[in-house]
C-alpha cells in the first residue's frame, strides 16, 4: 500500500451484503421441492432447523447456485459497483472477503467483475480462521459468527438479513450505501 493510499481498510461480504444469492437458493429450493418458501422465511442462520434438509445439501445448493446460476443472482441493491467505488474515494481500501467452497471461486470473480465491484484485494478463505483475524478496520457482513469475534480497535456493521434478526448488534444496516454513510 502506498504512503499516501488509504489508511482505513473496510471489509465486505459477498454472499448477502454485494450479492443477494439466498433469493436464488431459495428459488432452486423450492424447483427441488416443488414448495414456495421466499428468502423472508429463512430466519434462521442454521437453515437445516428450519427446512428438512441436512447441512451438506444446504452447502451443496449453495455452490451449485453459484456454479449454474451465478447469473441470476442480484446484487442487494441497485449500482453496487458505484457504492463501492464511492466507499473508496471516501478514502477507504476495500477488502472483499468471502468464505466459501474452491470451485465457486471463478463464479464469484466473474459476478463482482459483472457488477463492477469495486475492490482493492479478493480474499478467499476456505479453512476456518475467523474473519475478524484478517486485517481490516470495519467489517460489513450478515453472518452473527463473523461478528461475535471482532474486538475494538476494530469494528462491524451488520448487514440485515431475515436470518440475524434477532442477533444483538448495536450497528445494522439494510443496504450497503447505508453503511458508506456510516463510514
Ligand atoms: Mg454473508
Amino acid at each position: 500500500m502506498p504512503a499516501e493510499g488509504p489508511t482505513k481498510t473496510v471489509a465486505i461480504d459477498v454472499d448477502s451484503v454485494l450479492a443477494d444469492v439466498m433469493l436464488v437458493w431459495v428459488d432452486e429450493y423450492n424447483r427441488r421441492h416443488k414448495t414456495n418458501i421466499s428468502k423472508n422465511d429463512i430466519v434462521a442462520w442454521d437453515i437445516p432447523t428450519i427446512l428438512p434438509v441436512s447441512p451438506g445439501q444446504v452447502y451443496r445448493m449453495f455452490s451449485y447456485v453459484w456454479k449454474y446460476r451465478w447469473r441470476e443472482i442480484p446484487p442487494t441493491e441497485a449500482s453496487i459497483g458505484e457504492i463501492t467505488r464511492r466507499i473508496h474515494r471516501k478514502g477507504y481500501r476495500i477488502s472483499i472477503i468471502t468464505k466459501r467452497e474452491r470451485p465457486t471461486v471463478p463464479y464469484v470473480a466473474k459476478w463482482l467483475d459483472a457488477y463492477d465491484v469495486y475492490s482493492d484485494e479478493l480474499l478467499f478463505i476456505y479453512d476456518a480462521v475467523p474473519k475478524a483475524n484478517y486485517p481490516f478496520d470495519v467489517l460489513v457482513d450478515d453472518a452473527p459468527k463473523n461478528l461475535i469475534d471482532v474486538v475494538p480497535p476494530k469494528s462491524a456493521i451488520l448487514f440485515n438479513q431475515p436470518w440475524n434478526r434477532t442477533f444483538q448488534w448495536p450497528v445494522r444496516v439494510s443496504l450497503l450505501s447505508e453503511a458508506e454513510k456510516l463510514l
